[in-house]
């Protein structure tokens, strides 16, 4: 039996952007993504602001209705548009959920933490009895760090990284086996975020949780990924093993982004070199044909402009796409 928990294969999540007929346009925020996680493993999602990783978490849990592609979770199809498949979710929100950027805005300000962590309990009838409910609600607040009395606060209460912790409590209150975590410590000051990471990884080890961890940040994404997906204007354009990601990268793209992360040792930091892209990210109303990055790319020829590049497998789990990277190495 395979131990791929999720695939996804070539997902695709247009936005309609206004225009009649022929000239209907779209902004193509997720295009052609396929990977696959298995069972408790980590596989982080990073790339700049408005690449598409959030929305690649969202269209898989369906929060946005996914324009084309197939997903599939623990061997059975969630959705394929092309043969018109779509199941119904209420089975799967239990099984797979999400926890939100920003503690502040996703938490009701008008309900306790109790009821905020059991809400999932009721829509999922989890609980046979109050004292039931009221039991797992307690064990969730403690599984991320909090406890009883927290129960009967408000979010506004809290700090940042309470709330998120709440965040996680609501996420894990049905025993879910996925989860989509949607850049859930970039809200969070700095102090906090690897206690935050900390958690994670603990309550992944304590309850086999299988994890799509989405952040622009790859130095937060390498510490706590086995494998890591790097995407650029709706596209996937590397993806391997994080310590082969981060030590042999193969795409420009992900070069950039490695020369990016701050080194500790005053000495290797100035042996190495910083690789600033020219330009902006352009947008994804109207990508660059062929290679979508070809307009900041110092290796792009016509090539790269008439032909959008393969994803391919250049050695066992490392994929890429680039016609170039003999000349990127
Ligand atoms: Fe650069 Fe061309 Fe490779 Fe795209 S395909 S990353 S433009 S070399």
């Amino acid at each position: 039996m395979s131990d791929r928990l999720v695939q996804v294969d070539h997902l695709r999540q247009y936005f309609p952007a206004g225009g009649y007929g022929r000239k209907k346009r779209f902004i193509q925020a997720v295009d052609d993504v396929s990977f696959y996680i298995e069972k408790g493993e980590t596989l982080g999602l990073v790339g700049e602001s408005g690449c598409g990783k959030t929305t690649t978490g969202r269209t898989l849990l369906k929060l946005y209705e996914p324009t084309g592609g197939k997903f599939t979770y623990d061997g059975k199809v969630v959705f394929d548009i092309e043969n018109k498949v779509s199941v119904d979710m209420l089975p799967y929100r239990k099984r797979m959920q999400i926890v939100f950027q920003d503690p502040y805005a996703s938490l009701d300000p008008r309900m306790t933490v109790g009821d905020i962590v059991g809400e999932a309990i009721d829509v999922h009838k989890l609980a046979s009895s109050k004292q039931e409910r009221y039991d797992i609600i307690i064990e969730m607040l403690r599984r991320v760090g909090l406890n009883s009395e927290h129960a009967n606060r408000y979010p506004h209460e809290f700090s940042g990284g309470q709330r998120q912790r709440v965040g996680i409590a609501r996420a894990l209150a049905v025993s879910p086996e996925f989860i989509v975590c949607d850049e859930p410590i970039s809200a969070l000051d700095v102090s906090i975020q690897a206690q935050v990471i900390n958690m994670f990884e603990d309550l992944q080890a304590e309850m086999g949780l299988t994890y799509l961890f989405i952040a622009h940040d790859l130095s937060v994404v390498k510490h706590i990924s086995n494998r890591i997906g790097v995407m650029y204007l709706g596209r996937l354009v590397e993806l391997a093993d994080s310590y082969e990601l981060t030590t042999r990268s193969l795409h420009p793209y992900t070069k950039s982004l490695i020369s990016a992360i701050p080194i500790a040792d005053p000495k290797v930091a100035k042996a190495s070199k910083r690789i600033v892209l020219e330009g902006d990210v352009p947008s994804p109303l109207n990508p660059p044909s062929g290679c979508r990055f070809r307009t900041r790319c110092p290796y792009a020829d016509e090539r790269c402009a008439a032909e959008a590049p393969e994803w391919r497998e250049v050695s066992s789990g490392h994929y890429v796409a680039c016609h170039h990277i003999e000349k990127c190495r």
